[in-house]
């Protein structure tokens, strides 16, 4: 392909955009992994990252996509045939649930409808009637990235202690982690998973197990074989800031600067300009005459969008043509979703600026199809915008 001149918008939820801060930390020269220079990266990055976590307790930093740290998550706490209780609220809640029957555990999925996140009144009645305490682990996505669907892990953990039951609660928070507020000691969160390559604003390649003690106790008695993943190992010499294996030492450089990153702004500040960037997008789309794909406002995701696009319109199609004529990426419809769906990402290292150019990109795209809409979505966006301004801005 010719070179397009302009810089690529990278909108799909995830990998996000990544700051060239971080990129220039990333590319720095590789060190010595078992170097004094190593360790004291070791140490910040494992200190720094509890805090995005929201956890005292430690976080295993893995050189693995998600995929991996949910495979570690589970291999670490069960046993062979245990029976554990998911809830499918899309795309991603079922992947994890099918490789939790790979890996031979015992995986009870209350069925959804891929447009509502996790129904804690379900979660509560079923494990109110497990009687015997069958089901060793309660497993959930916080914020659905095939749906836009933004779970209340809250309400789980509650959920959990009113049905009077045991589980441990293993959740999945790779497109929340550092975008959206989450808080793994405070919701008695046993294992969360997270991701680099989101709200952490790093590439691909690096993610995380945040461990509570009920967890770390499961994994002396836990009995699905594991090497890699085996957290033991791992935390003794992660104490001393190295690890078993030759980490990726250069995105953990990008980490370092990462963290620094969402530290100076503030969570605070980065959740609420997730917020301000979903709720222009909505009301961009709702403008537009487009359905949102999560149909419980209380659960819509700061971190992503996804739009219905109306019968006899092809996503895919739409999202080409965006690609070809603006050279922007949007995110796919997942399963059921192919071609029906399409995926903002407003999430990781981005301001208003960005979101109204990612609305203005969609919205020439659906003049270019002939998909029709109520043109000035992107106007309403931006009367949202100027009004809420961001933290940088003057006190009226
Ligand atoms: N869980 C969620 C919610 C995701 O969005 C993704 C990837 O997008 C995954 C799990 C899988 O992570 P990975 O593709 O990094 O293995």
């Amino acid at each position: 392909m010719s070179y397009q001149a302009g810089r690529h918008f990278l909108q799909i939820p995830g990998p996000t955009n990544t700051p060239l801060p971080v990129l220039a930390a990333i590319a720095k020269p590789t060190i010595d992994h078992r170097g004094p220079e190593f360790g004291r990266l070791g140490r910040e990055v494992l200190a720094g990252i509890k805090t995005i976590f929201k956890t005292e307790n430690p976080v295993i930093i893995y050189p693995a996509s998600g995929t991996g740290a949910w495979e570690a998550a589970l291999c670490n706490t069960l046993s062979p045939g245990d029976q554990i209780l998911m809830f499918e609220t899309g795309w991603f809640s079922t992947l994890w649930s099918k490789m939790a029957k790979k890996l031979g555990l015992e995986a009870e999925v209350i069925p959804g409808d891929w447009r509502h996140g996790v129904d804690a009144g379900a979660i509560e009645a079923r494990l109110a009637e497990d009687k015997d305490h069958r089901i060793k682990a309660v497993c959930i996505v916080h914020n659905e990235t095939s749906t836009g669907v933004t779970s209340r892990v809250a309400a789980v953990r509650r959920a959990i202690d009113k049905a009077g039951h045991p589980a441990l609660l293993l959740v999945d928070t790779i497109s929340s982690l550092g975008s959206i507020d989450y808080r793994h000691d405070e919701w008695g969160v046993d294992v969360t998973v997270g991701g680099s390559q989101k709200g952490l604003m790093l590439p691909p390649g690096l993610s995380f197990n945040a461990i509570s003690d009920k967890a770390l106790a499961a994994s002396r008695t836990a009995k699905l074989p594991r090497s890699f993943w085996d957290w033991e190992e791992m935390l003794e010499i992660n104490a001393k800031g190295f690890f078993p294996y030759t980490p990726s030492t250069n995105l953990l450089q990008g980490l370092n600067v990462a963290l620094g990153m969402l530290h100076e702004e503030g969570l605070d500040n980065v959740f609420a300009r997730h917020d301000r960037a979903a709720e222009a997008t909505r009301r961009c789309v709702r403008h537009w005459g487009f359905e949102i794909q999560c149909a419980e406002p209380a659960e819509y995701s700061s971190s992503l969008t996804a739009v219905r696009l109306p019968d006899g319109h092809s996503a895919d199609n739409l999202r080409a043509e965006i690609l070809a004529r603006f050279n922007m990426s949007l995110g796919n419809g997942l399963g059921p979703l192919a071609d029906k769906v399409f995926r903002i990402g407003h999430l990781g290292d981005f301001h208003d600026l960005m979101v109204t150019g990612v609305l203005t990109g969609v919205e020439m795209g659906l003049r270019v199809c002939g998909i029709p809409h109520n043109p000035g979505g992107v106007d309403v966006a931006m009367s949202y915008l100027a009004g809420n301004a961001g933290p940088g801005a003057t006190p009226a």
